[in-house]
Parts: C-alpha cells; structure tokens; sequence
C-alpha cells in the first residue's frame, strides 16, 4: 500500500510554533502529494491526539520504524506513538532529545515523499537547532511562524524571527492566530486578544515579511482536536475554515501547490 523507497522528499517546511500547548493543529493536505508530518514536540506530543491517532504505535521493519497513516498520502511520526500512555512524561536535557530527532529523520521510513512538515515546539531552543542542523543539506524552503495579536506573544515571535535569520532559515511567512472572535449568532467580530502593538500586520511590515493570513478564534477548533477529528470537513463554512482556506491557496504561490502546517488555539 505504501512506498517504502527511502528517499526523502524534495521539499521541507519547517513549521515553527509559537505558542504553548494549548496549541493544536491540523494538516491542510492536497491529495496530490505524500506529505509527511513530524513532531519533534518531545516533551508535549500532541500531534497523536489532534491526528486523531492516539493509541496508535509504530511498528519496527527491516527498513526502519514505520510511520502511521492518517490517510494514504498523510504519515506522521511523533514521539507520543513511543509512549505506553498518553500522560506518560519525557523528562529529557538536550543531547537526548536531539538523538531522538535524528533517530526520527534517519530511521524513520517515510517512503517517498513530496513534503516533510515539522511541528516544533514553542521557542529557539534545542528542537529548534537540531532539526535545522540535521535537515541543512536538505535545502528547508522554510518556516512558517505563528503569532496571536498580543505584544506578549509577538515578543517571543521577534525573538524566534532573530533566530531564523541568525540560522539562514527562511521565513515563508508569519499567521496571526486567535485574531478576534467571530460570534456565531450575530456575526459581530470581537478582540479577545486586542493587539495592542498593531498585532502580526505592524510587525511583518516592520520587519518586511509576509503576512499570510489571520485565523480567528473558534471553539470548534479545539473540540475537533480534542476528537481528532478534521475542523475543515467538520465545519467547512465556519470563518476560520475560510481564513485557513484562504491561507493555503495564498501560500500556494511559494512554493508551488505546497500543503501547509496550522497551529490552531486549543478552546
Ligand atoms: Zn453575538
């Protein structure tokens, strides 16, 4: 059913959160392409649960661990599938946890594949270094950096921008997330979060990087990650199913036709 040719794909994006763990996501994947995701969130694994996947393991062949399918074209690799239960802790320093990213990129078999997507955890710490060291050669096209409006969070996002550059990753573009509420009865929108500093649009024109979209809050989001269950076929209609929708058609520009990695506020 699946390739198991170990070629590792032609494109890398490298997804860059920023916010804490009540951050969850989904993938947004054309059919088109073998996408792989990978969570190198050792210490939070939460990609099982939101893939829909917790209780799932991976299985050890001749070629390597083997990645679990979330569809035929959608492979994850995450630490939490290594755990015997989901509240399980990983208490690691660094040299550890960066064995465990190479293990994932050297052993993992993910067959050939068109898109590696990495979840990373908040901040610029040894996730961070390693995977950019270990995919150097590789050519990453980029990371994709998400912010919510208040100064709070675009601090640590200038912090993480300084990081990408200081690492020559480039930045495909920055999300501003929880950007408003829009009330399901009467459609007003609010600011929950009001972006008192001019949100991601006053930094990405400071800093002249792209804006690639604002996804508003919306508790459905965090309920279908809670059941792992897709938020854009669950409420395809919803603003920020739009939001999302518009992002990955504006984002298909560059690269060409890529699938994109959405950290989505847990509700
Ligand atoms: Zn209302």
């Amino acid at each position: 059913m699946y390739r198991y040719r170990r070629e590792l794909g032609k494109k890398y994006w490298y997804s860059y959160s920023v916010l804490k763990k009540w951050y969850r996501c989904i993938p947004i994947c054309l059919f088109l392409f073998q996408v792989a995701l990978l969570d190198v969130d050792i210490c939070g694994p939460s990609i099982p649960r939101i893939m829909g996947l917790e209780g799932e393991q991976v299985h050890q062949s001749g070629s390597g661990w083997s990645p679990v399918y979330v569809e035929d074209n959608l492979a994850v690799m995450s630490i939490g599938f290594l755990l015997s239960s989901p509240d399980d802790a990983v208490i690691w320093r660094g040299p550890k946890k960066n064995g465990m990213i190479k293990q994932f990129l050297r052993d993992v078999d993910w067959g050939e594949v068109d898109y590696l997507i990495v979840d990373t955890p908040p901040g610029t710490s040894d996730e961070h270094l390693s995977i950019v060291q270990y995919l150097s050669g590789a050519g990453i096209d980029g990371a994709v950096i998400i912010t919510t409006p208040q100064e709070v969070s675009l601090q640590d996002v200038r912090k993480e921008i300084r990081f990408c550059k200081k690492v020559k990753l480039p930045i495909i573009g920055v999300i501003e997330n929880m950007s408003g509420f829009v009330c399901p009865k009467c459609k007003n929108t609010s600011q929950i979060f009001p972006p008192t500093t001019g949100g991601a649009q006053r930094m990405c024109e400071e800093l002249n990087l792209p804006l690639l979209g604002r996804v508003p809050l919306d508790p459905r989001i965090g309920k279908s990650c809670d059941e792992g269950k897709s938020f854009l076929t669950e409420v395809p209609e919803s603003p920020a199913a739009v939001a999302y929708q518009s992002i990955v058609q504006s984002k298909s520009s560059k690269p060409q036709q890529a699938s994109l990695f959405i950290h989505l506020p847990h509700a």
